[in-house]
């Protein structure tokens, strides 16, 4: 699985982002700032709820 895009619905405030599936870098909430993924080395730790995965094309 070569790099994957997720939806992940934010915990706090049910804001939904699409941010890549190995985030190299924390990724924040656009709207309250709730850390929605924490790299991890591979695949990112994703905090919140996925609801979609988008293969990358
Ligand atoms: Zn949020």
């Amino acid at each position: 699985m070569a790099g994957s895009f997720v939806t992940v619905a934010c915990p706090d405030c049910e804001n939904e982002q699409t941010l890549f599936g190995k985030a190299a870098s924390e990724v924040a909430c656009a709207v309250c700032g709730h850390t929605l993924a924490r790299p991890t080395g591979g695949k990112a730790a994703i905090e919140g709820e996925v609801t979609a995965v988008v293969e990358a094309r």
